[in-house]
């Protein structure tokens, strides 16, 4: 596996970054930040090395002079998953994490030199078995899959230990009772039973751990590209701005393989780098992020709303972005629950395409992101069947993905809908279609489109017969994306008309920003 890339710092960054921290000694053998610490401060190495160490005692990486120490959760505030030692005695500049945040906010090119860094090493440290949290439970246990979905989405290292594969964590578990498996072990050593993802963020320091009642300028709800784009816009246009997400910041894009429509990055880029890289920048601006953090109620005010979260906080604002997006739409077949997370998902990514190399696998759907898993599955090995219920793609799909489909020889099924699966212990043998035919399958991607996530809003804005929120005129507003509550809007996905992609969904949250600052100007003295 390819080792993290030690960039350096010029002369001129280290004489800055002097001037904004602390010069220190240390002599080698002395330990810099170890696994479990609750936070650390930037190390520019003036002269010297030291060695990053992973849980297993492991070397990870050395960093010499001009090096630099740190990753992503100098930015988010998670407990530190590496330990650092002097291998050769140092001199270095310590610079606090909020001094560093300013200093990325003014410095463009330090700012790119370290994000891009930080962001490589935190996927590298992701690939890395022995980093992170541990998470102990069989492969049949639904809160085992639930954390590791977690611990995915939120970008956690961390490692799957199956107990029937393993016999230290067979050991560990074997006196829990069932409804406290599965065991999380965090870096440092303290042990979690059946955690909650917001209980186990929280024990790690990930995001924010909300006051009970918070006041804000702008609430932003959904950590996808719509609140995301918001978030750095708001936040960086001076407004006190926090986003609340319910699962992981990404939202549906985290998801995507690969964005190859982008504006900027003609050789496309991965869900997962993109959003990290959107979620960094809109911290370095000073917006707060909390995850997982549900809301269930909007209730309006005079001069705030009040929307409440689903461990009872209360955040008043003066206006609020609903940016939820929307969720997957699943197969109406019986026992599809038995099969989710085994043999049926609602992604592609690595591990995915991992296990299904050399296998039978259906993508089932006409748009865009079933070519894009369809085409990922293949080039991983995999012998994949597209079915879709339509007489011809074109009227669903992008014509260059049509064409990669062929090139990658995935078999296109028209007219196809699936009525039944067939399988055992939720591993998938075969599908049966409407029309009567068994089609032998393995594993069966689902991206049937998507239902919006605004039922926790009842009556309190308009939507549209689908659910979407109502925007502009269609709502009885004045702003093109406020909603019929005035000081409340809509962007991406959520609302009613927009165009389902990335760019428009950023585009968006940015615009709303715009109309926010517009609503709380005190009004012109005359
Ligand atoms: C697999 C896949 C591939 C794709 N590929 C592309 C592509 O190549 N190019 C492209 O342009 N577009 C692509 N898209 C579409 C694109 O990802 C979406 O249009 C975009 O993510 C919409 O952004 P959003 O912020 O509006 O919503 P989402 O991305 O859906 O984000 C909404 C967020 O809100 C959160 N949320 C929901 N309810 C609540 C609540 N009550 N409280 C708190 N949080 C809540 C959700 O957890 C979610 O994180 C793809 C989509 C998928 C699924």
């Amino acid at each position: 596996m390819a080792l993290p890339v030690s960039r350096v710092l010029s002369s001129s960054q280290l004489a800055m970054l002097r001037r904004h921290g602390e010069e220190r000694e240390a002599a080698a053998g002395e330990t810099l930040y170890e696994i479990g610490d609750e936070s650390y401060p930037f190390i520019a190495i003036v002269e010297g090395e030291a060695v990053i160490i992973d849980g297993a005692g492991k070397e990870v990486v050395r960093h010499g002079t001009a090096g630099f120490l740190g990753e992503m959760n100098l930015l988010s505030g998670q407990t530190v998953f590496v330990t650092a030692v002097v291998t050769e005695p140092m001199r270095y500049i310590a610079v606090d994490r909020e001094v560093l945040r300013r200093l990325l906010f003014e410095d463009g090119a330090l700012s790119d030199l370290l994000l891009s860094a930080f962001i490589e090493r935190r996927e590298l440290l992701q690939q890395r078995q022995g980093v992170g949290i541990e998470i102990i439970g069989p492969h049949e246990s639904e809160e085992t899959r639930r954390l590791l979905a977690f611990a995915r989405r939120q970008r956690l290292p961390h490692s799957w230990l199956v107990p029937d594969e393993d016999e230290e964590a067979a050991a560990l578990i074997a006196a829990l009772d069932p409804a406290e498996i599965p065991l999380v072990r965090l870096p440092g050593g303290d042990e979690l039973r059946r955690p909650s993802d917001g209980q186990l963020s929280r024990a790690l320091g990930i995001g924010l751990e909300l006051e009970q009642r918070e006041e804000v300028d702008l609430l932003i709800v959904g950590g996808g590209p719509a609140g995301l784009g918001a978030a750095v816009y708001g936040a960086s246009e001076g407004l006190d701005t926090l986003l609340v997400e319910g699962t992981g910041l990404g939202g549906q894009a985290g998801n995507s393989r690969r964005i190859e429509n982008y504006l900027g990055f003609p050789a496309g880029i991965s869900g997962t780098e993109l959003t990290s890289r959107a979620v960094t920048q809109a911290r370095k601006f000073g917006a707060r992020t909390a995850s997982p953090y549900h809301a269930e109620a909007l209730e309006l005010g005079a001069d705030r709303h009040v929307v409440r979260l689903d461990e009872g906080n209360e955040i008043a604002a003066r206006a609020v972005l609903l940016a939820t997006g929307a969720e997957y739409r699943r197969l109406p077949v019986a026992d599809l629950d038995s099969y989710e997370g085994i043999s049926v998902f609602y992604a592609a990514g690595p591990p995915e395409a991992q296990v299904c190399g050399g296998q039978r696998v259906g993508v089932i759907g006409g748009g865009n992101s079933a070519a894009q898993a369809a085409i990922w599955l293949a080039r991983g090995g995999a012998l994949v069947t597209l079915l879709h219920r339509r007489a011809d793609l074109a009227e669903t799909m992008s014509h260059y993905l049509i064409d990669d489909l062929e090139r990658y020889g995935v078999a296109v099924r028209d007219r196809s809908e699936v009525s039944a699966l067939h399988g055992e212990d939720g591993r998938l043998d075969a599908v049966t279609l409407t029309d009567g035919e068994q089609v032998p399958l393995s594993f069966l991607f689902l991206f049937l489109g998507a239902s919006p996530c605004t039922e926790w809003l009842g009556d309190v804005v308009a939507r549209d017969s689908n659910g979407f929120v109502l925007t502009g005129p269609e709502a009885g507003a004045e702003g093109l994306l406020e909603t019929s509550a005035p000081g409340v809007y809509a962007a991406g996905d959520v609302r009613a008309g927009s165009i389902k992609r990335c760019a428009t969904a950023v585009g968006e949250g940015a615009t709303v920003v715009r109309f926010v600052h517009e609503r709380l100007a005190p009004a012109p003295v005359r």
